[in-house]
Formats: structure tokens, sequence, C-alpha cells
């Protein structure tokens, strides 16, 4: 599994990584994308797991994000 890292109080609420990989984001009514599974949190970030197949749509993800706020490790 990949791991997913997630600073959301940063997110700018632009929707992207929501409409390209819902199975990971959705938004919340407080306009901030969120992860759908948070494995643990430590201070503002959020971690994630990926699968392995959804290696190269995470990286998009994380390349895409306006605040480069979304990390794949
Ligand atoms: S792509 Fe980044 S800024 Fe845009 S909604 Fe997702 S986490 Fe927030």
């Amino acid at each position: 599994m990949l791991t997913i890292r997630h600073k959301k109080p940063e997110c700018i609420g632009c929707d992207m990584c929501v409409e390209l990989a819902p199975a990971y984001w959705a938004m919340g009514d407080d306009g901030l994308a969120y992860l759908r599974i948070v494995a643990r949190t430590r201070g503002d970030f959020s971690f994630g797991e990926g699968f392995e197949d959804d290696r190269d749509l995470l990286i998009e993800v994380a390349d895409e994000c306006p605040v480069a706020i979304i990390e794949i490790g």
C-alpha cells in the first residue's frame, strides 16, 4: 500500500482531488477536501493508504494540487 499524506487545513477547496479520485477524497461542508479513510493523523496532517494500482492516479493528484498539500509515498 502507498501512504497518502494530506494537509487538510491548507486546502483551498478547488475540488480537483475529488474530481480525479473520488474514491479517496470528498468535499466537506467546510469547503475543504478530506481523505475518505484516514489511518492516522499527526498535527495538521492526515494519513491514508492507497492501492498500488492507483499509484499513477494518486501521483497525478499530488502533482496537480495547486497548493501542493498532498504527498504520496
Ligand atoms: S486538490 Fe488540493 S487544494 Fe484542491 S481540493 Fe484537493 S487538497 Fe484541496
